[in-house]
């Protein structure tokens, strides 16, 4: 809380110099639970553009969700920014979104990319896939259903139910194979787990190295960040013994995970909002979502990174991702059902 507050006191400072100046275009406040320190280039950019200030205000989404409806009418959001669909749509929900309308937007971001209310757009995506260790195993899982297969008993690491990814991605597995399949699913996954439930996707990857885990599942872009840059635990020659499946290529695809944000409900500076949401769908800044955080660009056609053009292209699964966040209460069940911690 303390470094939210030290954000929007700079920023607000940073507001005033501007003000002042001849580009001043008014301001933007940037509600957003992104945890990327490379989406600072993506503010400033935006500012040199527009002559637009960003004040930021940055807590986990749950938070900002809660905020802008104690907030109320009287709430200076102007973006809410963050990751996962699920969030997305309990932000949208909540009543903390409005619906906007937007030719650029509406070209830009392909259709399962958007809010069929245009509550929120998709700007970046990610996989969530198989990483396996190549020196151990030789037939890797090729697709989420095999997660669950006898075979891997005590071989697979994966967050805990607690995590957004978790929930979204057994809210997919729900979408797509029904119910009862996908409590079987996770009862199987489960009993495959070599160890509790623990980290973030980064130590899923340090698992493989540390030879705790012969199989990791994670989001791309964790892994594409270690191949472009030293991150602690996943050395370059531990790297290279790291395979990755992406999942179901035959089948449903690759499962999803989008950062995304929409124009907040009682949005004081909702023209700037819009610029700030055309901005994200923009070619630069698009790109950087690559360059910057390793992240699959949301537009067709816009040119990936090294370390993301290195993991490679593949399929993804096209479900309607508003319609699995509405899974997630079902998923709750069967974590609980199935003892996923
Ligand atoms: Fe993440």
């Amino acid at each position: 809380m303390k470094k939210t507050t030290t954000a929007l006191l700079v920023c607000a400072t940073a507001a005033t110099a501007i003000a002042s100046s001849a580009f001043a275009e008014g301001e933007l406040n940037l509600y957003s639970s992104r945890h990327y320190d490379t989406d600072e280039r993506l503010y400033s950019d935006f500012t040199d553009l527009t002559g637009i200030t960003i004040n930021r205000i940055e807590a986990n989404a749950d938070e900002l969700i809660a905020r802008m409806q104690a907030e109320g009418a009287n709430s200076p959001a102007d973006i809410l920014m963050t990751v996962d669909t699920s969030r997305l749509e309990r932000a949208k929900s909540a009543g903390v979104l409005q619906s906007i309308d937007s030719d650029v937007l509406e070209t830009r971001i392909p259709a399962y990319l958007q809010d069929a209310d245009n509550q929120w757009f998709g700007f970046s995506q990610r996989a969530r896939i198989i990483f396996y260790d190549k020196t151990e195993v030789t037939n890797p899982p090729m697709d989420y259903v095999s997660l669950a297969d006898p075979a891997y008993e005590g071989m697979i690491c994966h967050r805990s139910s607690t995590n957004v990814y978790s929930q979204t991605l057994l809210s997919a597995v729900i979408e797509n194979f029904g119910t009862e399949a996908a409590t079987e699913w996770a009862k199987g996954f489960v009993n495959n787990f070599a160890r509790d439930p623990q980290g973030g996707d980064t130590d899923q990857l340090r698992g493989l190295v540390s030879g705790e885990c012969d199989i990791a599942i994670s989001n791309t872009y964790y892994f594409a960040r270690a191949l472009r840059k030293d991150v602690d635990g996943l050395p370059a020659d531990a790297m290279a013994n790291i395979g990755w499946i992406f999942p179901a290529q035959n089948a449903e695809g690759a499962h999803m995970n989008l950062s995304g944000g929409g124009v907040a409900a009682n949005a004081p500076n909702r023209e700037n909002a819009i610029k700030f949401l055309e901005y994200l769908a923009s070619d630069q800044a698009q790109n950087y979502f690559s360059a910057g955080n390793d992240e699959y660009p949301a537009v067709p056609g816009v040119g990936l990174a090294p370390s993301v053009a290195a993991m490679g292209l593949f399929r993804p699964d096209a479900v309607d991702l508003s319609e699995v966040a509405k899974n997630v209460p079902e998923a709750q069940v069967i974590f609980n059902q199935v003892g996923w911690e």
